[in-house]
């Protein structure tokens, strides 16, 4: 594991673009389940309530999941080791990009600018008939389903829902970076979910170098990952952390002069 982490923190030096891909694995460790495995969330809902027509028939139904798996329960979450060392990376100019799929804005906490919002937010509520955004905060979620103050439309989460088409802007730019990148990392996916999981084909093609955490297997490992990191994004990325961003040789007060 020791090689195949220095091997990894040499190419994302030596990367001139490097892209981060993220899943809901990268905030298992924030208490946010993912939705699908052990303990995900579809063992204890149903994700109809996230399919758009089910939404469209059934707001309040709908509702009552979202609020309780959304608001109530990612609401409370703080960004993790792994978001904030992206952050570090980012601000270092060792990272050019993150695409995630997740919608609980945690990377954006934990200072990341650059970050391509593939599912949405779900920090953002959006009204479906006038098409008012409003931020999570400024909507009470007592009386569901709550609508927009300005025309009366049932408001709706601004994150994708099955059934529901990728924006243009992020699908635009996921391709671009993508196709940049002479790194690429992916942190804490299955890739089941379409049309993501073609992202980091798309890196591939164009000649990136694939490093992958996740402590199992997913899709991608036996395909296209070069470098496997087997193991917890916070602890992988934190030993990572310390082979690229090594302490100041006069920051080590034992050291002999
Ligand atoms: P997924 O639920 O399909 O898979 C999660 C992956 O994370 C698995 O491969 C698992 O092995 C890995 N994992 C588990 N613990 C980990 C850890 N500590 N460190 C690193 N990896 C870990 O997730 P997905 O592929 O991202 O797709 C599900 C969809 O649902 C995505 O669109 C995602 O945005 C959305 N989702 C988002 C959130 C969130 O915003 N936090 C939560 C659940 C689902």
């Amino acid at each position: 594991m020791t090689d195949r982490l220095e091997e990894a923190a040499q190419i994302l030096k030596r990367s001139r673009f490097t892209t981060a891909f993220t899943g809901a694995g990268i905030s298992v460790e924030s208490g946010i389940p993912s939705f699908r495995g052990q303990d995900g969330l579809w063992e204890k809902y149903d994700p109809k309530v996230l399919d758009l027509q089910y939404f469209l028939s059934n707001p309040v139904e709908s509702w009552k999941v979202i609020r309780e798996i959304f608001y109530d329960f990612i609401g409370a979450a703080k960004p993790n080791h792994a978001h904030l060392v992206l952050a570090r990376m980012e601000e270092e100019g060792m990272l050019g990009s993150t695409i995630t799929q997740n919608i609980d804005n945690l990377h954006q906490e934990a200072g990341l600018l650059m970050v391509s919002e593939f599912h949405g937010n779900s920090k953002r509520i959006r009204c479906l008939q006038c098409d008012r955004v409003y931020h999570s905060l400024d909507i009470s979620l007592e009386n569901l389903p709550p609508t927009c103050r300005e025309c009366g439309g049932v408001l709706k989460p601004d994150f994708v829902f099955f059934g529901e088409a990728i924006p243009q802007q992020p699908l635009g730019e996921a391709y671009r970076v993508a196709s940049l990148s002479e790194a690429f990392l992916i942190i804490g996916t299955t890739g089941e979910v379409m049309p993501a999981n073609q992202i980091p084909l798309i890196a591939k093609e164009y000649g990136a170098t694939i490093i992958e955490i996740n402590p199992e297997p997913s899709n991608y490992t036996e395909h296209i990952t070069d470098i496997f990191l087997q193991g917890k994004a916070t602890v992988i990325m934190q030993s990572l952390e310390k082979l690229l961003f090594p302490p100041a040789l006069n920051d080590n007060q034992d050291g002999v002069d």
